[in-house]
């Protein structure tokens, strides 16, 4: 079984996966860090995250890059975000997020496109959003706790300008494919996510069986 998350930065997805991942006893992978691996890597190599050439050049990273914490900063999220736009990045990262997700367990994958590009015949999609502003207040919450130095209208704009470059960019823009579920997680707490994520895969595997018995 295939399950593709896709989704807005902080709007659970990637703790929803996790879950799901678990549950489900999956591999999972979470494809915004590929991403970010690439911005990692042009940043090493002086490269500007606007340029295709220098994007497509961060491109050859090492697999163990992607165990490392410091990929989950707000700097590396802001890199990847640009370097995401271009096609030649997309497609440099595409056979490695397709055979994981064409694997014979099965698998989890989260990220922008997963229900679209890399596996748009996935058994279950689901598009996780919140309002932007609740996004915000987690974001905001989470940066405190690592005792980063936060202020909450510079990351309310970051998330609006994230949404927009992914939302607009010509190459896989993040948008629900046509037979996605949505859960909007803007009122739920975490744990009431998860559980409406079961059941909706939950939910999905019926309607299938019933369609189509064994
Ligand atoms: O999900 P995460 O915030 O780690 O992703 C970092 C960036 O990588 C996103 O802002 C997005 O622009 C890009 N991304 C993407 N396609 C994916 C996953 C992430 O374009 N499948």
């Amino acid at each position: 079984m295939i399950i593709a998350v896709d989704g807005p930065t902080a709007s659970g997805k990637g703790t929803i996966s996790k879950e799901l991942a678990k549950h489900f006893s999956l591999p999972f992978l979470d494809t915004g860090l590929l991403y970010r691996a690439v911005g990692w890597t042009l940043r090493l190599q002086g490269g500007n995250a606007d340029d295709p050439i220098d994007a497509l050049n961060a491109c050859t990273f090492d697999g163990q890059l992607l165990d490392n914490p410091d990929l989950r900063s707000e700097t590396i999220g802001g890199l990847a975000s640009r370097v995401s736009i271009h096609p030649q990045v997309r497609r440099a990262l595409d056979k490695r997020q397709k055979d994981f997700a064409y694997q014979s367990a099965g698998a989890v994958l989260d990220g922008r496109d997963i229900g679209t590009v890399i596996a748009p015949d996935a058994d279950v999609k689901l598009f996780v959003t919140a309002s932007s502003e609740a996004r915000a207040v987690r974001r905001f919450e989470e940066m405190k706790r690592r005792g980063e130095p936060v202020n909450f209208d510079d990351i309310l704009a970051d998330i609006l300008k994230r949404d927009a470059r992914d939302q607009n960019r010509s190459a896989a823009p993040l948008k629900p494919a046509e037979d996605a579920d949505l859960l909007d997680t803007t009122d739920l707490t975490i744990g009431d996510a998860i559980q409406q994520a079961i059941a909706l895969v939950n939910a999905k595997i019926n309607r299938r069986r019933d369609k189509d018995p064994a």
